[in-house]
């Protein structure tokens, strides 16, 4: 039987252990901080579970057009106030549910479970610091799967009440009554927009030209936009230098010398990866210049039988990617059929309101594509059933080759946008082209019936280019 030993619990780990269990492997799983991960316990699961609130009070408290009233006469936008300690309880108990979820299904599986610290002694063995003291583990493969934790200023120190990472926020018990933001990368802007639909004042702080830099600049500009008509403050090419506590409030300095007060700063600068005191380079595993683990597309390392997945490799910061690059590893060590990493697949999606999602090539790879390719942009506010819930902001984009018309990659600007991607994300993994999906019916009236026009629009593409 292969023995398998994986480091780490998060989604890189917990589902190369079930591939590596149902493929016959004796799998050892050691885990220092809970099963599921950073992505369960405090990042993924947490923040999205606080999302859902936010976008119920943020779709509420927009309704009054659709003629909603409070009981006593309130309008929706004044008349919501959220409780954020019942929020929060929530929170961290369904994070809790679904860590013994994941578990409970490992423990079916036959996989061992470990509580405590893994590191490398060889590409052969595996020790774990546990609370019954040091255990080796011979193995024959190794996954390391160890995540990455919060970025933070070397002036700008967490005191986990007031200056917080994010995965800090569920202690707290109140609405933040001024919430700084620094940061406005796709964590930044989730949480600005969480506490600005929960009813928080929100201040952003973005180093560049606008939210979100490496996302779709159109995407982009309609959420800073929704962001800036909801009443936050974006301080665009401001870059915090320092977070410092001054009794109830905090004061964020910006390099340029002004200040802003808050009651509470959230930093959204990044993810170090979890590779330091692992014992990585005794065993010959390389990391690149920013600490993260070097792997190849069916996630080796440079130590042979060392398999690495997840953010400790930084390849792309999703749980999703960190799961798949789990499961390639386990498919390719225990000699199943395995196909390697292919990124211009991956979909992903920001959750704000409206939520952004993305799949395949970006609008800047076709802007600069040759051959050309063909792009159709709709906004949402001609779509019939965007009308009815009064949706305005938001628009479905979608890249096509020439000649062959082959869908290459779409945006999605909507309120669940995160679901609307999935027709774009199968045309682009299968190869379809924008006929084969004109050509599907939607439903009427359905927000999926822009992304049918869309491609639609997209019918003439090899004519218009070549002419
Ligand atoms: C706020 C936030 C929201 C996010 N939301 C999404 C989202 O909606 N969708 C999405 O796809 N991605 C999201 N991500 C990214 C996602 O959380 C990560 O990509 C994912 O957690 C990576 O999984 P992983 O298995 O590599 O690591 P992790 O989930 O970090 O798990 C690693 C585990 O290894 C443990 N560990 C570390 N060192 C050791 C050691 N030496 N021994 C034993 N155990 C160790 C850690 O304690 C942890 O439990 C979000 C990230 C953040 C910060």
């Amino acid at each position: 039987m292969t023995r398998v030993v994986i480091i780490g619990g998060g989604p890189g780990g917990y589902e190369a252990a079930l591939v590596a269990a149902q493929l016959g492997g004796e799998v050892t799983l050691i885990d220092s901080d809970g099963i599921g991960g950073s992505a369960v316990l405090t990042d993924c699961v947490p923040s999205k579970t606080l999302i859902a609130t936010a976008e119920v009070m943020t779709e509420v408290s927009e309704s009054e057009e659709l003629g909603i009233r409070f009981a006593d006469g309130d309008s929706p936008a004044t008349g919501l106030s959220v409780d954020l300690k019942a929020v929060n309880k929530r929170v961290l108990e369904l994070a809790d549910a679904q860590s013994e979820d994941i578990a409970s299904r490992l423990v079916r599986d036959k996989v061992t479970i470990v509580a405590g610290r893994g590191g490398l002694v060889s590409p052969e063995v595996v020790v774990a610091e546990t609370a019954d003291g040091e255990r080796s583990y011979p193995a024959d493969v190794i996954l390391i799967a160890t995540g990455a934790h919060p970025r933070v200023l070397p002036e700008a120190v967490p005191d986990g009440e007031r200056i917080l990472t994010w995965t800090q926020v569920y202690g707290l018990n109140e609405l933040p009554e001024k919430l700084i933001v620094v940061g406005s990368g796709v964590t930044g802007a989730e949480f600005a927009g969480a506490y600005s639909g929960l009813g928080g004042e929100v201040v952003l702080v973005s180093s560049r030209d606008r939210v979100l830099p490496h996302e779709d600049a159109d995407a982009a500009q309609v959420l800073e936009d929704v962001f800036t008509r909801r009443g936050m403050e974006v301080l665009s090419r401001s870059r915090a230098q320092s977070v410092v506590r001054d009794g109830d409030q905090v004061v964020v300095t910006l390099t340029d010398g002004r200040t802003v007060t808050g009651s509470h700063c959230l930093l959204a600068v990044g993810s170090i990866p979890n590779t330091e005191n692992l014992g990585l380079a005794e065993a010959g595993v390389e990391l690149n210049e920013a600490g993260f683990v070097a792997v190849d597309r069916v996630s080796r390392t440079s130590a042979r039988g060392v398999y690495a997945a997840g953010d400790c490799t930084g390849v792309l910061m999703l749980a999703s990617v960190a799961a798949m690059q789990g499961r390639i590893a386990m498919w390719h060590a225990l000699g199943d059929r395995v196909s390697p990493l292919d990124l211009s697949v991956v979909s992903s999606n920001v959750f704000t309101a409206p939520e952004i999602a993305t799949v395949g090539m970006t609008q800047q790879q076709a802007d600069t594509a040759i051959p050309k390719v063909a792009t159709a942009m709709l906004p949402l506010e001609g779509n019939a059933r965007a009308k009815m819930q009064g949706v305005r902001d938001g628009f479905i984009k979608v890249f096509c080759l020439p000649v062959t018309g082959i869908v290459v990659g779409g945006v999605v600007v909507a309120p669940r946008a995160s679901e609307l991607i999935y027709p774009l994300a199968i045309a682009v993994a299968e190869r379809l082209t924008v006929d084969q999906v004109a050509e599907s019916f939607t439903v009427y009236p359905s927000l999926t019936g822009s992304l049918a026009e869309a491609a639609r629009r997209l019918h003439l593409h090899g004519q218009e280019l070549r002419g």
